[in-house]
Formats: structure tokens, C-alpha cells, sequence
């Protein structure tokens, strides 16, 4: 793996983002990724125990699943599933929307690490790190706070969800 830290951008991400402020308005941040995801892109989101896999998307049927397990684990449980979400709402915009008879992805944990080895997977990720972290705001509040745990609650992302998007952006050191 690379150590450079890899700049990264998704303009589909941003476009969600606006189309979502400009249909139903309030605030910017954090972002409302589950109301994006269920009033916006109708979609459904069931937590079930998945077993090794963090997320699914089942496309024919509209409906993203999230692993109830992590649900329950992690510094703020919420936070994890709420990149979950971010990272299946990558999979529906760049894979499945306008794919035929798009297939149901299926993403185990390791997929939704920044090191993933799989092209597909990483594209999701980088969707979904831009979808909950503008690239200006994670400055913003970079200079802020100085310290990725104010970056993670003002975004209400995981600790080392905050840490990869801040080392993309060479503001922290890359997480361990
Ligand atoms: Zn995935």
C-alpha cells in the first residue's frame, strides 16, 4: 500500500449533497444521511445481523442493510453506521442506479477501510467520505479543534473515519 496520502474528490457526492439542501433545506452539517438516503433516493435502511460484512445493498428492492452487531459497537455506534450508509449511498449513485439489473453488493468490513483492494469498494468510500465530510468544512473545523475527535463529533463520524479524511487532506497522521 501507498503511504502517500491520496487526494480525493467526488463531485456525485457534492450534487447529492445540494440537490438534498436545495429539496428540503435545513442544516448543513452534519450531514442527514439517512433522511438523504430513505426521502430522498427512496430508499429503505434495515439493521440485521450481517455476520462479516458491515453493509449491503440490495438494489431490485431498494433497500440498504446495516449490520445491527456494529450498531452496537464502537466509540459512538451511531457514527460507524452513519458512514455505512454513506458508503451503500456510493454503491446505489456510482453503481446501481442506473445499471440495468444492477447486482447486490455485499461489503465486508475490510471493504470499508480506506485500504481496501478492491476498485469498486474504494470508489464507494471515497463517495461516502465526501458525502459527510466537505472537504472545506473537515479545514474548517480542523483549525477549529486541532484534534480529530472534534472533527469526528462535528461531522458525527467514527474517530477513524474523521483520521482518514483528515490524513487525506495531510492535516493528521495516518491512522494506525
Ligand atoms: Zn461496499
Amino acid at each position: 500500500m501507498s503511504s502517500v496520502p491520496t487526494r480525493y474528490t467526488d463531485p456525485r457526492a457534492h450534487e447529492l449533497r445540494d440537490r438534498y439542501l436545495a429539496t428540503y433545506g435545513g442544516a448543513e452539517l452534519p450531514v442527514p444521511v439517512e433522511s438523504i438516503a430513505e426521502d430522498l433516493l427512496g430508499l429503505r435502511i434495515e439493521e440485521r445481523d450481517l455476520g462479516e460484512c458491515s453493509g449491503m445493498l440490495r438494489p431490485a428492492e431498494r433497500l440498504i442493510v446495516v449490520n445491527a452487531t456494529e450498531a452496537m459497537s464502537g466509540d459512538t455506534p451511531t457514527h460507524r453506521l452513519r458512514f455505512t450508509i454513506a458508503h451503500e449511498l456510493g454503491h446505489w449513485i456510482c453503481h446501481a442506479q442506473h445499471a440495468a439489473a444492477p447486482a447486490p453488493t455485499y461489503c465486508r468490513t475490510s471493504d470499508l477501510s480506506q485500504d481496501t483492494d478492491r476498485a469498486l469498494e474504494r470508489e464507494a468510500n471515497v463517495f461516502g467520505a465526501e458525502l459527510l465530510m466537505p472537504e472545506a468544512a473537515v479545514r474548517q473545523a480542523w483549525a477549529a479543534f486541532l484534534d480529530p475527535s472534534g472533527v469526528a463529533a462535528t461531522f458525527e463520524v467514527s474517530a477513524l473515519a474523521a483520521q482518514w479524511r483528515l490524513y487525506s487532506f495531510g492535516l493528521a497522521e495516518r491512522p494506525v
